[in-house]
């Protein structure tokens, strides 16, 4: 699995769902992924739990690491001090408040 790539994410994920949030780097704003169903590998019937377990873990992984690459989209690079912050914490010199 990739790292997350703001510090502070969390998996939101139950047994028939997958969700992640991620967090600013700077002031903690929070953004939830598109929450996707758990699709069973696409099977209309599965025998016992590991088979499931086994799905389960297949797409999980895989819905993080889409959840992960959206993340990009809501989260800005600050070349200055590394840092993924949001919209809000973004200067018109794109750089963070911080680094301003
Ligand atoms: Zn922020
Ligand atoms: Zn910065």
């Amino acid at each position: 699995m990739s790292l997350p790539l703001t510090r502070k994410s969390t998996d939101r994920s139950g047994t028939e769902q997958f969700a992640f949030s991620f967090f600013c780097d700077r002031c903690g704003k929070e953004w939830r992924s598109e929450t996707l169903p758990f699709n069973y590998g696409y099977f209309t019937a599965i025998e016992n739990d590991i088979a499931r377990q086994f799905l389960w873990a297949h797409e999980h992984k895989a819905a993080f690491e889409q959840a992960n690459l959206d993340a990009r989209f809501q989260y800005n690079l600050c070349p200055v001090c590394g840092k993924r912050v949001c919209n809000d914490c973004l200067c018109n010199r794109d750089v963070c408040k911080d680094c301003n």
